[in-house]
């Protein structure tokens, strides 16, 4: 699954439950669970779904094979809600059977042998709590929003609407039979068998005939149209509303390219009867649900290509990644989730690389090098642990790292050595570490140890020194990451490798040539001679090429960045450099190199960076290049042009901003525009969010900024107007509630008010307003507070939920 930034940040990070050493850490196994059957087949059937009462009826058939001699009762997980009316053998005589809270035990009519198939029907009411396995959507008068139904199983919730065994590490085949209004479509996983319309109704089976994991069951009823298109006559088909039919292909049909890519890459043929991708209301992002993805409903429209849409970008071949990495293969528990998710993060990578080149592949690397920073900052978790909050980008660093340490010949034949081996089966990360060995004939246990099973990444600090009678350089290493990471509440500890070992090159650049070296960093603090350095450097890159995930202190002279910054083609090594080299806001050369950068660089990446950096330094240095970049070809170049117009101000800034609001053609160009105009010309700031406030974006990019500049100048005098638009976007309450956290107390009544609003979306967006946009205590306090004067009874369920849910620390996603 892969849920928006904003939102993976702000999750909240599980600890374990038990404490562990790190040896059985290692082994992840004992996360896994047993049982003593085999799951074969489910038929699941699933009609009269109801809007109100969140129900439904459900008649579930499984086939199980017994796994011990005697097998004389089978438990499965089956939700609280779930009230059974019938328990029934295959000749329909009824069996006894047992329910405690989400467990149903059913016993056969004599015990089962050992191999033996036992087959049982489950007929129930279906009841959910609304999205725990079903999420039932209503209209609630917004618009781009029909009435539709999806499901999520993933980690533990498909159990919530049918009775089944709910873990990944045991694989069923199973038939999807959901009889819907003729109005409505049903989209599951598998081949699309029959879909009949009779009697008012329409009723639409799907086989499922390869194995894949009961979290993977998935259900979408809405009313929904299909664009179909295809991959070497496998169908893969969008289903959207109807009113996006229009901009269903621009977006999704890069999906057989990538297809293809992945098959390449992979050698193994995409494996499922079809590719469906769904899409549907209030949904966190995507969900690789096996050959049957559900995605979030955000469509871009025409302009908003220019601003590379991240659904594009990263979701789509994010959520088809997992259809090899996760459904294919899968994870055999919890515990070793990145396997699926590290490598579905990885991936895209590896198809923008393939697409358009090696800089977009360390462009895409370089943005979860940032984000896995974020993460690593709140808690260093190791990839392969239980809950760990850092699978997604450090997984795709760790992956990445491993391809150039292999090589991609050797890694992708590791690759398919791991897939090939556990084909519609479970794996664990000694798996993944197993196939290497076979396909390579490396053992790679250190590098495992060190980048898997523990936490952290290299604090590399490095000094030079030239011996210019030597003719050699002089490195100094030293790795100062430290192991200062607390137990958690259960005693579990995570270590930091004191030392990690990988090699990496250093390349001195003379003005004779260059000279490089490689380099084995496998101490905690090492001394490394370069000779042959005929000159003194014009530059040294300290890891050539980026070969290890790290971080990097090294005080270089200016001249020796700026050489680099022009030479180096590397795009995080890049980003290093003008980190470094924004730092320096007094010293000329510094902001030439910069300048240089900014309207030169070959890759937009280095140019937004450079112009972001350039913010920074004085106007007489920064805006010769920032008029140039705001009318860079890049969007995103312009936009960071714009920001930084913004902070150095002017009547030149306040021109630029005004004209690209204007006639941008980019949403994101727009709403920088408005930021930056905010900032440097705060005089005419109520014309430019009057403007903002009613220009049409896709998901709202120049209204969130004009709402951002809100809540950033502190504008009391607007909550009326931002009070007003609560029932038509998120953003709205989010403003409030910052004002609610700074005490305002007018933003508070108006907060409050809405948490009994006669519009669902709006009680719905300003209880999350109080979750997630402003400090737990704070918002605990304020609910607390309003529960008893709300008159509606749902409105006051939902409030009690959340007080419930954030007092037991529960008030992440
Ligand atoms: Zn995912």
């Amino acid at each position: 699954m892969r849920v928006t930034l904003l939102a993976l940040l702000l999750s909240a990070t599980a600890g374990p439950a038990l404490a562990q050493s790190n040896a059985e850490l290692m082994a992840n196994d004992h996360y896994t669970r047993s049982h003593d059957y085999d799951l074969v087949h489910q038929r699941i059937a699933v009609s009269d779904f109801n809007w109100d009462s969140l129900s439904f009826e459900g008649n579930v058939t499984t086939t199980l094979v017994a796994l011990r001699p005697g097998l004389d009762s089978v438990v499965l997980d089956e939700g609280a809600l779930l009230t059974n009316t019938s328990v029934a053998d295959r000749g329909g005589r009824p069996l006894r059977a047992t329910r405690s809270g989400d467990t149903l035990v059913v016993f056969p009519a004599s015990p089962v042998g050992f191999g033996d198939t036992l087959t049982f029907t489950v007929a129930y009411h279906g009841k959910v709590r609304d999205g725990d396995g079903l999420t039932f959507i209503t209209p609630d008068g917004l618009p781009h929003r029909p009435r539709q139904i999806w499901s999520q199983g993933e980690d533990h919730n498909n159990h919530d609407w049918f009775p089944t065994f709910d873990f990944p590490s045991d694989k069923m085949t199973w038939e999807m039979v959901a009889t819907v209004p003729t109005e409505d479509f049903a989209v599951s996983n598998g081949r699309l068998v029959s879909d009949v319309v009779r009697g008012g109704q329409r009723t639409v089976t799907w086989n499922q005939e390869a194995p894949s994991a009961t979290y993977l069951v998935s259900l979408v009823v809405a009313p929904l149209a299909r664009i179909h298109d295809t991959w070497q006559g496998v169908p893969v088909d969008y289903y959207v509303y109807h009113a996006d039919s229009a901009a269903a292909w621009r977006l999704f049909h890069v999906t057989p390219d990538m297809i293809a890519t992945y098959s390449r890459l992979t050698g193994i043929r995409y494996p499922w009867d079809k590719y469906a991708q769904t899409t549907v209301a209030d949904f966190f992002g995507g969900m690789e649900n096996v050959s049957a993805t559900t995605l979030v409903d955000w469509l871009p429209d025409a302009a908003a290509y220019q601003d590379r849409p991240w659904y594009q970008w990263l979701l789509i071949p994010h959520e088809l990644a997992h259809q090899w990495f996760g459904d294919y293969v899968t994870t055999e528990n919890w515990a070793n989730m990145w396997l699926n998710e590290g490598f579905a993060e990885f991936m895209p990578g590896q198809y923008w690389g393939q697409k358009l080149g090696a800089h977009a592949a360390e462009d895409y690397y370089v943005d979860e090098y940032r984000q896995y920073l974020q993460i690593d900052r709140r808690r260093p978790m190791p990839l392969a642990s239980l809950g760990s909050n850092n699978i997604y980008p450090k997984g795709a660093l760790v992956l990445e790292m491993l391809q150039q340490l292999v090589g991609p010949q050797r890694f992708w034949a590791a690759i398919h050595t791991y897939l090939t081996r556990h084909a519609f089966g479970v794996a664990t990360t000694d798996d993944l570490r197993q196939a290497f060995l076979a396909a390579t004939g490396e053992n790679l246990d250190r590098f495992w140890s060190e980048w898997v099973y523990q936490a952290g990444y290299p604090r590399l600090d490095v000094t030079a020194a030239y011996d210019s009678a030597a003719h050699a350089l002089t490195l100094h290493i030293a790795q100062t990451q430290l192991d200062s990471l607390k137990p958690d509440s259960s005693g579990l500890k995570f270590t930091v490798p004191p030392v990690f070992h990988m090699p990496l090159v250093v390349r001195v650049g003379t003005a004779a040539g260059d000279v490089t070296q490689r380099v084995e960093l496998d101490a905690r603090e090492q001394t490394v001679t370069i000779p042959g350095v005929a000159g003194p450097p014009t530059m040294v890159i300290f890891d050539d090429g980026n070969a290890v995930l790290k971080s990097l202190t090294f005080q270089e002279p200016t001249a020796w960045l700026a050489t680099q910054l022009g030479r180096d083609p590397n795009l995080w090594n890049r980003q290093w450099v003008i980190e470094q080299l924004a730092e320096r806001k007094d010293d000329p050369a510094a902001g030439a190199a910069l300048a240089e950068a900014a309207t030169h660089a070959d890759y937009f990446l280095t140019r937004q960076e450079a112009v972001d950096a350039l913010g920074d330094f004085p106007a007489a240095v920064a805006m010769p290049a920032l008029a140039v970049a705001a009318h860079d070809t890049s969007a995103a170049v312009r936009s960071g042009a714009l920001d930084a117009l913004g902070r150095i101000g002017g009547e030149q800034a306040v021109a630029l901003a005004n004209d690209a609001f204007a006639h941008d053609a980019s949403y994101q160009v727009r709403a920088a525009a408005v930021m930056a105009l905010g900032h440097a010309d705060s005089a005419h700031i109520g014309r430019i969010i009057d403007a903002a406030l009613v220009a049409p974006s896709y998901r709202d990019a120049i209204q969130t900024a004009a709402l951002r500049l809100i809540a950033f100048s502190n504008d009391t005098a607007r909550l009326g107007t931002v009070d007003s638009l609560v029932g038509t976007t998120q953003n709205a309450a989010f403003v409030l509630a910052a004002f609610v956290a700074r005490g305002n107390t007018r933003a508070e009544a108006m907060l409050t008010g809405h948490l009994d609003d006669p519009s669902p979306a709006a009680r719905r967006w300003a209880l999350q307003a109080f979750r997630f946009g402003m400090p737990a205590p704070r918002a605990l306090a304020q609910l607390r507070a309003a529960v008893d004067h709300l008159t509606r009874a749902d409105a006051k369920a939902a409030v009690n939920q959340a007080i419930k849910q954030l007092s037991t620390g529960r008030g992440g996603m």
